[in-house]
């Protein structure tokens, strides 16, 4: 409404008037021109102000319309495997079950124990495999010292500073590491102001964290999630009983789990049985899941737990 004045009241009548007889005498040219040119209607006028506003407004209506209407921009991929990431913890005291392990051509995970003999040695061949290392953080047990989770070991008694000495030195010794996840730890994981300063620390160094769940009330999870760290927990333990016939039950747990859930971490052990089990299994795995490294089946940050 109020348009910028550059002259004040200079504005002389006359000039005012004359432009009312010029922008009169336009219109009226105009609208005879319609007139005349009615008969061969509206598409040849190029000169009518009108149609550009039109044509301009016309492209960013038409690809509104055109989605809907034309090809189908979503098509549905075909469902996607379910997802299963399988852990071998207690890596590290040989090199013999973990190059057999290695050889199976499933994308395992080693956790490798900080202070077993051969520690460095396991974790290059792992990732001369193109297998994923992890660090397996001992944590103290419940019954400990009667259960000894070995060196490196993360106390109930010890100061932030202490934990967080041990965390490094542990990370030193597992070179190559992208992730964490706990041994033992039945008693550590139940105390969330002892696990944050570690957890803040393996998030500090871009790693992930798994919660091995050792114990049914591990705050491991909860916390790392509350923390924003990458992390999952433990499903399935393919040998808490090593013996075959429990291993196989462990699998098709692990297998019906994935089909439910979309995704299942399950932890093993080199036992015998165990890389035994997973030569004859590899097949019908890679049949029926998509079998990924534990990084690639990470729930995302902001969810919460699957279940439990
Ligand atoms: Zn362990």
């Amino acid at each position: 409404m109020t348009r910028p004045k550059k002259t004040k009241k200079r504005a002389p009548r006359r000039r005012r008037a004359l432009w009312a007889l010029a922008v009169a005498g336009v219109v009226f040219a105009f609208l005879t021109g319609l007139w005349w040119s009615t008969p061969a209607p509206r598409r040849p006028a190029p000169k009518q102000p009108a149609p550009a506003p039109t044509a301009k407004a016309k492209p960013t209506v038409k690809p509104k319309k055109a989605p809907p209407s034309g090809e189908p921009v979503a098509t549905p991929p075909t469902a996607p495997s379910p997802l299963v990431a399988i852990i071998i913890d207690d890596m590290g005291h040989g090199l013999a079950p973990a190059q057999r392990l290695a050889g199976l051509g499933i994308p395992l995970t080693f956790s490798i124990l900080p202070h077993s003999s051969q520690a460095r040695a396991v974790a290059r061949l792992a990732h001369a495999h193109g297998l994923e290392v992890m660090l397996h953080l001992p944590m103290e047990p419940k019954g400990y010292p009667g259960r000894n989770p070995g060196q490196g070991v993360l106390l109930l008694g010890m100061t932030q500073e202490r934990l967080l000495e041990v965390l490094r030195d542990d990370l030193a010794r597992v070179p190559l590491a992208a992730g964490v996840n706990n041994h033992m730890g039945s008693s550590f994981s139940l105390h969330p102001e002892l696990l944050e300063p570690v957890l803040l620390e393996i998030e500090r160094r871009g790693l992930f964290y798994l919660d091995s769940f050792t114990s049914a009330d591990s705050l491991g999870l909860a916390t790392a999630q509350r923390l924003g760290l990458r992390t999952g927990r433990r499903d399935v333990f393919l040998d808490h009983q090593a013996n075959r016939e429990a291993i196989d039950g462990q699998m098709r747990r692990l297998l019906a789990l994935a089909k439910e859930r979309g995704r299942a971490v399950a932890i093993g052990h080199p036992h015998p049985e165990t890389i035994k089990a997973l030569e004859e299994w590899a097949p019908r795995l890679r049949r029926q899941v998509d079998l990924v490294k534990v990084s690639e089946a990470l729930s995302a940050p902001s969810s919460p737990g699957q279940g439990h």
